[in-house]
């Protein structure tokens, strides 16, 4: 299947920083690990920048509809505004219209390692376009034309979430639920 993989921020644009992680520097390291696991496994793909760049969403939607992808996971990580700490876990976002993206989206969420989860089946939010409780997963999800989930790792602000993201072990387990999630999509996108 031909996937995009869309790499939050990039270039000048670090992201969330919190607790010495740039948020452009993990979804990087989690996404070429993920694109090389990927492209072993027989799917065609690539990703929405290289390191020096942040392109606007159109650009964005742009290479996702040159590319003719199928399939779009963007990867990000999260920050608790107004100087909160204690939210941690990870977030699989879908558009609630698109059944089958909540589908990979719960699939992620479940695969997720405990350490990011808030329960069991993990945290996973269907998006509407007037959703007003999530504006920037919106911001995220709605310029892209082909199906796209969008996965938040974890809370840099949260200090337990940090510590753990900045793992090899972390960076390991997240690249094998991110990778589950696109091999479902793959089987509802039709190889
Ligand atoms: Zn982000």
């Amino acid at each position: 299947m031909r996937i995009v993989i869309d790499l939050g921020h990039g270039g000048p644009d670090r992201g969330n920083v919190h607790n010495g992680i740039e948020e452009a520097d993990l979804v990087e390291s989690v996404g070429f690990n993920l694109v090389a696991h990927l492209t072993l496994a027989g799917h065609e793909v690539t990703v929405t920048r290289d390191q020096t760049r942040d392109p606007t969403p159109g650009e964005r939607d742009r290479v996702a509809r040159e590319f003719d992808a199928a399939f779009v996971l963007s990867i990000h990580a999260d920050a608790q505004p107004h100087g909160g700490t204690d939210w941690r876990g990870s977030t699989s976002f879908y558009w609630r219209s698109n059944h089958r993206t909540g589908l990979v989206a719960s699939d992620i969420a479940e695969t997720m390692p405990r350490q990011l989860k808030k329960s069991a089946m993990g945290r996973v939010h269907g998006l509407a376009a007037d959703d007003t409780s999530y504006p920037r997963a919106v911001n995220v999800v709605a310029p892209f034309t082909p199906p796209t989930v969008l996965v938040e790792l974890g809370y840099l602000t949260n200090a337990r979430d940090a510590e753990y993201l900045g793992t090899a072990l972390a960076a390991d387990r997240i690249v094998a639920a991110l990778f589950a999630g696109c091999t479902r999509a793959a089987e509802l996108y039709g190889g």
